[in-house]
């Protein structure tokens, strides 16, 4: 009855999708040959990646069929390179626990990554300042390079290639759903087309697609989108002298914040939202003017007024009398010396949402299904919590042999990120 009722809400899907450039169709033309997965993740960014990765090393799938499909080539780094990548990610502990269940956290821990044990973020019009450390100095999160986490997915995924099938350079380009009954020549799973014109099915699809989710629009969900008006301008720097480098620092200016997130003793990542206009200013100009910039930015008081000082000044005694507290002292951020040629780059910001996350047969995780502004730095974390939730439930489907694409209906909570 269940799976009858999962089938018939499946129905409704197709009618909204058509719209969509990968229409789907009730009635499937492929050949009934097909490969039928348990589980197809589409995408293999960061987030599909590291889902592959979280069914592949549970004990409890070790005789599912699991197949990853990425539009783009495989990623390895066949020796750590010298330079920083100028994508990172800042991760949460909860996110590095969640990669080292399935091995992957050793692999970056073996290539590189820094550890941040504060973080201070401060108001460029006023004294507003707010500290965020614990008394023991433990580590409060972890800036990462996307290339060596990626680097770590896939060899992690190379080791479990007896459970996990990745098809690289592999584009899904159209998704069927099963009609609302089951007829004899149908079949009740998801059909995915490939770009080579080859034809797979599927018990559950993963949406891991990114911002655009192709799966999402086949599903015809609803997807609540902003544009945010803004790019960030991200960037390898080099301090003006080594320090202890373990602090992330954002300020937040009037046209957006600036984010410092450090990469080792003498350099830090930039992240600098802003309008388009100055992004696209900043990253043509020369270093010498990039690099004032950035300290200006960083350093200068010019948008404070006496007004917002003297009643930001008597607001902060009336909370300190009302409610003392053990105050952080402000600490002032490094000065930038010089930025690593060709690691200026802008990418245009926005958020969106999807409506819903699961249905029978579809789950969407990662920016599929949630795109964030990147000043929390959230959007991987909140991905990697899909994985979290999405896995446990699919894991007690699997331990008590029920049917993986209907039987995850708990997985409500799917974009708390991991702290
Ligand atoms: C400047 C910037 C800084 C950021 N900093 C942070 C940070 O510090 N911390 C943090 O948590 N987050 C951060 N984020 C957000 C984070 O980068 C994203 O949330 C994350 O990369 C999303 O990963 P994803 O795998 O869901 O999607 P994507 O990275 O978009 O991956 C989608 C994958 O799907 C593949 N694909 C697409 N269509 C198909 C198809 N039809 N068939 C097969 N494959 C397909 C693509 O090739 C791609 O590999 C930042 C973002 C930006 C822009």
């Amino acid at each position: 009855m269940s799976a009858l009722l999962a089938v018939r809400r499946l129905g409704a899907a197709p009618a909204a999708a058509g719209r969509s450039p990968l229409v789907s169709c009730r009635r499937w033309a492929g050949s009934p040959a097909d490969t039928v997965y348990d589980v197809v993740v589409s995408g293999g960014g960061l987030v599909g990646a590291a889902m592959a990765c979280a069914l592949g090393y549970d004990t409890h799938f070790h005789d599912k069929k699991i197949l990853l499909l990425e539009a783009g080539p495989k990623k390895v780094l066949e020796k750590l390179p010298e330079t920083y990548s100028n994508r990172v990610s800042s991760i949460s502990p909860g996110s590095a626990t969640l990669l080292s269940s399935f091995g992957a956290w050793d692999h970056i821990c073996n290539m590189r990554y820094r550890a941040f044990r504060r973080m201070q973020v401060w108001d460029a019009c006023s004294e507003a300042l707010i500290m965020f450390d614990k008394d023991n100095l433990e580590d409060m999160g972890y800036i990462v390079e996307n290339n060596v986490i990626m680097h770590a997915l896939t060899k992690q995924l190379e080791a479990v290639s007896d459970r996990v099938t990745v098809l690289y350079q592999s584009k899904a380009v159209g998704y069927t759903w099963p009609g609302p009954f089951s007829m004899a020549d149908s079949s009740p799973w998801v059909h995915i087309t490939l770009g080579d014109g080859s034809t797979l099915q599927t018990k559950l699809l993963i949406g891991a697609d990114g911002h655009n989710s192709g799966v999402r629009q086949a599903a015809g969900i609803q997807n609540i989108s902003w544009h945010y008006d803004q790019s960030a301008v991200v960037a390898t720097l080099h301090l003006s002298e080594a320090t202890e480098n373990n602090v992330a620092w954002q300020r937040f200016l009037p046209s957006g914040p600036i984010a410092l997130l450090p990469l080792s003793d003498t350099l830090s990542s930039l992240v600098w939202s802003t309008s388009h206009e100055h992004a696209a200013e900043l990253v043509s100009m020369d270093e010498e003017h990039f690099v004032d910039a950035i300290n200006s930015a960083f350093w200068s008081d010019a948008n404070h007024t006496d007004f917002i000082d003297s009643a930001s000044t008597m607001l902060h005694y009336a909370v300190a009398f009302l409610k003392p507290t053990k105050v952080s002292a402000r600490q002032l951020p490094p000065s930038v010396a010089r930025v690593d040629a060709k690691s200026r780059v802008l990418f245009p910001l926005g958020l969106g949402h999807a409506a819903e996350y699961v249905r029978p047969r579809l789950a969407l995780i990662g920016d599929a299904a949630h795109r964030v502004h990147p000043l929390a730095g959230q959007g991987v974390n909140m991905g990697f919590g899909d994985i979290s939730s999405l896995a446990h439930h699919l894991s007690i489907a699997a331990f008590n042999g029920k049917d993986l694409g209907t039987d995850y209906g708990l997985c409500k909570q799917m974009n708390a990120p991991l702290l």
